[in-house]
This record gives structure tokens, C-alpha cells and sequence, in this order.
């Protein structure tokens, strides 16, 4: 499924942009998380990153949840449905984000 290869391609990404934002961070603390979350596996990577990191990285933390809830859905296999009212995603809405997780009616 190209949704799932999308969603892995943006949360290496996103995982990139925190890790460029902590190496030039001015806090010695930020360099010696990168070395920490260098050793964290891919679940707990996110978790230990949210609880660590200052409201600078909150869009990206915020995203990075998102993706990996979907990734974790399609594992289960209740990918592509709207976690309100549990219609189909529209395949158009998928497509524009695949971490979309609501349908078209229950969207903000
Ligand atoms: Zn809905």
C-alpha cells in the first residue's frame, strides 16, 4: 500500500527535522538526547522525544503522533476509517494526507 510507504517516508522526515533542530540547539541537554533517542526504538522514540522536548517541537511531535497512528492502524487493519464515526475516508482525503483520521463530516 503507497499510504504506508508515504507515512514512513514523512516520519523519517519528521524525525529528521527534530533531530537537525536539536543538534543546533544552543542546550547542551538537546546533544545529549540526540545520543538517547539514537538508542530508542521506533515506539518509544516519540513518546521519550514528547516528554523531553520544550512547546518549539510541539507541531512536530503533534505530526509525528499522527503518522504513527496511522501506521499502528494499518497494522491492525482499521486504516483509512474515521476514528468518530467510523465511515470510509474518502480515498481523496487519503491521498491529500494519509494521516488523515477523520472523514469529510467529522473534519474540523
Ligand atoms: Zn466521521
Amino acid at each position: 500500500m503507497h499510504h504506508q510507504q508515504r507515512l514512513n517516508d514523512e516520519i523519517a522526515q519528521v524525525k529528521l527535522n527534530i533531530l537537525t533542530m536539536l543538534s543546533k540547539s544552543a542546550y547542551p541537554a538537546h546533544h545529549h538526547l540526540i545520543q538517547i533517542l539514537d538508542n530508542k526504538a521506533n515506539n518509544e522514540w516519540l513518546d521519550c522525544a514528547a516528554e523531553k522536548l520544550g512547546p518549539e517541537y510541539a507541531i512536530l511531535i503533534s505530526r509525528m503522533t499522527k503518522l504513527e497512528a496511522a501506521v499502528s492502524q494499518i497494522e491492525i487493519g482499521q486504516y483509512g476509517y474515521c476514528c468518530d464515526c467510523e465511515e470510509k475516508i474518502s480515498a481523496k482525503l487519503l491521498e491529500q494526507d494519509p494521516a488523515t483520521q477523520r472523514c469529510i463530516k467529522c473534519a474540523p
